[in-house]
């Protein structure tokens, strides 16, 4: 089986990745995701507008038992959110065992969209979020979804010309579409700074949809694949004895 992971590993240069290519596949395939019981798994969806998050996560839940599904987006924080520590509403975001979380957007954006418009200090943030990473207690598949301008600028055309998509028009985005040179800028700094062994980055070509919504698929399965979930052992049962007292 092609090893998705290392073909989409963060290898220090984000600008190198073409976000058309398609590693690892030819064309589109299916699969199915089965959750761990003891384990917590979280992927987290970062990109620019219109990458495609809200559709990751529709095609992963699809796959997934709804009932283990902890699933969050990060909005720009409310006043009660704001009096807290940056980490605060994700920590609580956090999935419990035998949980798959989804982060759509995360601790990210605030090395992102903070940065870019000095909302609050953030030079010390990548640390913070590196500590806070390796002690959250959950295997992390952190996945940039990578778009190219070009494609970005056909989707918002496609959400104007199509009333079934306007709701999803945001007057904002084309002032961050403006910024763009800044956001791969803090992109490439927060994969490179945050890219550890605990919770490593994936960059994920996006904007083919069909191949992103493979490729997080398939970072998911190798991962649960590798966890290789086990049923509780028991030690504590004498398995014996308890034959015995059943068969009296
Ligand atoms: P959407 O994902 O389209 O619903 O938009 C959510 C908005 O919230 C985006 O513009 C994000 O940049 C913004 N946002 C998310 N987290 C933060 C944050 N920590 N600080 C400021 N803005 C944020
Ligand atoms: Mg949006």
């Amino acid at each position: 089986m092609t090893d998705v992971r290392s073909l989409l590993r963060f290898d220090g240069e984000l600008s190198a990745v073409d976000t058309r290519s398609t590693p690892g596949v030819k064309s589109r395939k299916k699969a199915e995701v089965a959750l761990a019981e003891e384990s917590a798994e979280l992927v987290l969806l970062q990109g620019m507008d219109t990458c495609g998050k809200d559709g990751t996560v529709k095609h992963v839940v699809g796959q997934v038992n709804p009932a283990g599904l902890r699933i969050t987006s990060f909005k720009q924080p409310t006043p009660a959110e704001l009096k807290h520590h940056f980490l605060w509403r994700i920590r609580r975001a956090l999935p419990g065992p035998g949980y798959l979380g989804i982060f759509n957007r995360s601790q990210y954006e605030d090395v992102l969209v903070v940065r870019i418009h000095d909302l609050a200090p953030w030079e010390g943030r990548y640390a913070e979020i590196n500590r806070f990473e390796a002690k959250a207690g959950v295997t992390w598949i952190k996945c940039m979804l990578h778009i190219s301008p070009d494609e970005q600028r056909e989707r918002l055309l496609a959400r104007l010309a199509d009333p079934t998509k306007r709701w999803k028009f945001n007057e904002g985005d084309l002032t961050e579409r403006k910024l763009w040179d800044d956001y791969q800028g803090a992109y490439q700094d927060a994969l490179e700074r945050c890219h550890t062994d605990a919770a490593p980055w994936y960059v994920i070509p996006a904007d083919r949809k069909w191949y992103r919504n493979w490729a997080v698929q398939q970072l998911l399965l190798q991962t649960l694949r590798e966890l290789d979930p086990q049923y509780p052992r028991r030690a504590d049962l004498d398995i014996p004895a308890l034959e015995q007292r059943l068969s009296a």
